[in-house]
């Protein structure tokens, strides 16, 4: 529940310094000011007896760079209190290779079936990344354990109709990559949790900057850190932010006592999907300033939104900060840059380009300083279209279901002067 006030460090302190306090940087690092980087895979005991207990979890220590790692270590404990931060719960988090592994590592122990042959389902939003939408329709179903999508997320009852005994966690991506859906979080935590099963969001377009799940009784957070929160762009990686003793009737207590620190210390350990330090530092390096760069990413997208919006070559624009938005109202209560009272809607819109794919193919190569690829979140502008790029694979049928028209182009907005990024699309609109 949103209390509002929690005394302690505000959003940008914990971002600033984390767990990497001056009293640890003088006992762990010689006093150097920022995080070092642990490059070492593994590290050395004093004795056979520290070893021992070390290898036992009974002692704090990180052993095996898959297992755990100092830079890592502090990356996590960033990442953890930032989405906790002025949230009424506790919560720890497990970094991961890439944005996918983290889905992955939190979906799969919910997943267990209950014998061979028995099928199992989750429901989810079908506004969802392309390669969540691949990873649940294909690898999930062909173990047995098949999703339910639900086409209009925002509507309660759509989800309430999916779920059943079988049923094992929610997932909802808000805003969901790149239609932009948003749902009510603290209704959806409620359903969920009315059937003792766990609510999971993506809320890798949002950041804890702009929206913190867990306030809004979310179980378990996924971030892809390769995004925003790595808004440089020189590292991959993902995050599972879950909350203390979380809600699921299919996990033992010990599991949902830590879920973040267990999935680390188990699957996550016997599978391998770890982030490299390197990676780590860097990911720290960006989150800094992932407040500040929130709003000021948001700032530019209101700016070039009022272009688009306005131009007599785009069909349709589609932001949430828009008034004309269908859920631009909801969103707002949800998405308020943090230590603010504002609602601030990001970096992502879409739009589509008047005439069909041969006018939304010229116009996008015809840009000329924002980049043409599938990525977002960067401090550099980035455009894609996502039926020919990241909703590719699903096919025609599938980008139907999940909202992605052919001429959709979807525009990430950065950190550039804004009227330079308007009249690039100009002239690729001209
Ligand atoms: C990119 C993305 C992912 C996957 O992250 P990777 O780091 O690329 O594996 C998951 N969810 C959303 C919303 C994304 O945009």
């Amino acid at each position: 529940m949103a209390t509002g006030i929690k005394f302690g460090p505000r959003f940008d302190t914990i971002a600033v310094h984390g767990a990497y306090s001056a009293e640890v940087a003088l006992r762990d690092a010689g006093g150097s000011v920022i995080e070092p980087i642990f490059a070492s895979t593994s590290q050395s005991f004093a004795s056979s007896d520290e070893m021992e207990e070390a290898l036992a979890y009974r002692k704090p220590a990180w052993a095996y760079s898959r297992i755990h790692n100092p830079t890592i270590g502090y990356l996590e404990a960033t990442v953890a209190a930032l989405e906790a931060y002025q949230a009424d719960v506790e919560a720890s988090a497990l970094c991961t290779s890439s944005g996918m592994s983290a889905i992955k590592q939190a979906i799969e122990p919910l997943l267990v079936l209950p014998h061979a042959g028995h099928c199992i389902n989750f429901v989810s939003s079908a506004q969802v990344y392309g390669g969540t939408f691949q990873l649940f329709s294909e690898r999930m179903s062909e173990r047995g354990a098949v999703p339910r999508w639900v086409c209009e997320p925002w509507d309660i009852t759509q989800w309430e109709e999916f779920i059943d005994e079988d049923t094992r966690f929610l997932y909802v991506e808000v805003p969901s990559n790149p239609q932009q859906s948003f749902v009510c979080i603290d209704s959806l935590a409620k359903l969920a949790h009315s059937h003792s099963i766990p609510l999971i969001v993506d809320s890798t377009v949002a950041t804890p900057a702009l929206c913190r799940p867990l306030e809004w009784g979310a179980d378990i957070v996924v971030q892809s850190l390769t995004k925003t929160m790595g808004s440089s762009g020189a590292a991959l990686g993902g995050a599972v932010i879950a909350k203390h003793d979380l809600t699921s009737r299919h996990l033992t207590d010990e599991q949902k006592e830590n879920y973040a620190m267990w999935l680390k210390l188990l699957p996550f350990r016997d599978s391998g999907p770890c982030m490299s330090p390197m990676s780590a530092f860097s990911f720290l390096c960006d989150i800094r300033t992932l407040r500040s760069k929130m709003e000021l990413f948001s700032n530019n997208t209101v700016q070039v939104v009022d272009f688009l919006d306005n131009h007599p070559k785009v069909a349709k624009t589609h932001y949430l900060g828009l008034y004309s938005h269908p859920l631009h109202r909801l969103a707002g209560k949800y998405m308020m840059l943090a230590d603010t009272c504002k609602s601030m809607y990001g970096h992502l819109c879409c739009f589509e380009v008047e005439g069909g794919i041969q006018p939304t193919r010229d116009f996008f190569d015809k840009l000329q300083m924002i980049m043409r690829a599938t990525d977002l979140g960067r401090v550099k502008s980035i455009a894609t279209i996502p039926a020919i790029s990241t909703h590719q694979q699903q096919g025609e049928a599938g980008r139907c279901l999940a909202g992605v028209s052919p001429n959709m182009v979807r525009l990430c907005v950065g950190g550039e002067n804004y009227l330079d990024i308007i009249a690039d699309l100009e002239q690729a609109l001209g």
